[in-house]
């Protein structure tokens, strides 16, 4: 049990998808770096689990495809909104359309975790704490000086350290990958807006139907007076319904039975009703932008700087495209030791990439309050938009490009 110092190039704290899918983007780049995550636990299965194709095309350039696919991951081939007794409104087919990979890949999300841990460690200069909480900062008007933290009593140690360890973390640049309640935030003293919605999500798994059976994999959102209700594959052979709920009904999912569940589900999609849902767990659902990114050598990354209301499926997604850009500008390993470059570069990166993901959580914003809504009026609108598009061949490629991650904000900005 002693205090020893670490030195390293880049410090994440979090190992969350957009820790962990930093890491994993760093480990051939010849960047020494420490990684700290507070949980020992697999990250939450009802979370984020589908990539779009654009991050489909970014996991490929980084090498990391083969590795998903190893752990199970799959194809979706379309999105559909349909009425709630199933009649078509907006079929969102990607396999057309010119890019890479023309579809979404889904795996659990504890197994999106794991497999970019698991590539990460490929880096010889990786080290991860595991349990241990990044939350003693020294920060300054030049970022993060340091980060101590206490290495668990009850859990082995990485190499050269002994569970107890105090550790001291000298970065030269450090990344906050901490979450929509980081530390790492705080610390460096970012401020930030933030909405809560009114209504939580109610994650409920199923097992498919063999009458389930679809070749395009494809998510269906059911949208009626009642409200709307997506149908999610899952890796495997599973559905995941998610839909949101007041929050006085917490205790109605809490303790229902199966028939009750059934019957709840049925009142928004009479089809889903076949369907043998569990409930996986309940979410209350929060918009966060924080003013700022980057301060001197430390920047904030994921929900930890942008967390977004899960409608559009884009949390995850968001915070790989920007991981993307962010390490396509850092300074190589060779100039990674002077403050000023580094410093220069996540700025570059701040103000290049931040008024895309401005505008995306704008956007986001608005169909989180559609989704949010409970109000019939709200549903029929969306109902008549989605019509409109499919109605229109122009649209419809447009639309079908923006769900895949193309011709977006994001993929417009200049980062640099
Ligand atoms: C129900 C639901 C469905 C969703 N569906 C989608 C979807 O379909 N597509 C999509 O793109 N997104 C989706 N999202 C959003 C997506 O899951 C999140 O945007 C994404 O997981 C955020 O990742 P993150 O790594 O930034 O944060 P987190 O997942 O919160 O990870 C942060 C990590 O940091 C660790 N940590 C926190 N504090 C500390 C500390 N002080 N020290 C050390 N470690 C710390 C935590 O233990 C955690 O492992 C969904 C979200 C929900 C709730």
């Amino acid at each position: 049990m002693t205090q020893k110092n670490l030195s390293c190039d880049i410090l994440i704290a979090g190992a969350g998808i957009a820790g962990s899918a930093l890491a994993c983007a760093l480990r051939d780049r010849g960047y020494s770096v420490v990684q700290v995550e507070m949980s020992d636990r697999p990250l939450d299965t009802a979370r984020g689990d589908h990539f779009q194709c654009v991050v489909a095309d970014i996991l490929d350039r980084w090498g990391a495809l083969p590795a998903f696919w190893a752990a199970g991951a799959e194809k979706r081939h379309a999105a559909l909104y349909v009425t709630e007794t199933g009649a078509p409104l907006l079929d969102v087919d990607y396999s057309t359309l010119p890019i890479p990979h023309p579809y979404y890949i889904y795996l659990h999300h504890e197994l999106l975790g794991e497999t970019f841990l698991k590539l990460a460690a490929e880096n010889p200069n990786y080290v991860l704490f595991r349990p241990a909480r990044a939350r003693e900062y020294d920060v300054g008007p030049e970022g993060v000086r340091s980060l101590t933290i206490n290495l668990s009593q009850d859990a082995p140690a990485p190499e050269g350290f002994a569970p107890g360890d105090t550790v001291t973390i000298v970065p030269r640049l450090a990344v906050g990958a901490d979450g929509r309640t980081s530390r790492a935030r705080e610390a460096l003293g970012f401020t930030y807006d933030e909405h809560e919605y009114d209504n939580p999500i109610v994650a409920l798994f199923g097992p498919r139907l063999p009458s389930d059976d679809d070749p395009r994999n494809t998510l269906t959102s059911f949208l009626g007076p009642n409200g709307s209700i997506s149908r999610i594959p899952r890796a495997f052979g599973g559905w995941k319904v998610g839909t949101t709920i007041r929050k006085a009904d917490i205790a109605f999912w809490k303790t229902a039975t199966l028939k009750m569940r059934k019957a709840a589900v049925a009142k928004l999609a009479p089809e889903l009703e076949a369907l043998d849902l569990e409930v996986g767990g309940f979410y209350p659902v929060k918009l966060l932008n924080t003013h700022k990114w980057v301060r001197g050598n430390a920047v904030l990354v994921g929900d930890a700087c942008h967390a977004m209301h899960p409608a559009r499926g884009q949390g995850m997604n968001v915070a790989i495209r920007c991981l993307d850009k962010l390490v396509n500008l850092l300074p190589d390993p060779k100039e990674i030791a002077d403050p000023e470059t580094v410093a220069k570069r996540l700025r570059a990166y701040e103000s290049g990439v931040k008024p895309a993901i401005d505008k995306v959580l704008a956007d986001n914003h608005a169909r989180g309050q559609a989704y949010d809504s409970h109000d019939p009026a709200v549903v029929a609108e969306s109902i008549e938009m989605f019509k409109a598009i499919q109605q229109d061949p122009e649209r419809l490629r447009t639309y079908r490009m923006g769900s895949a991650g193309y011709a977006d904000p994001i993929s417009s900005a200049a980062a640099g």
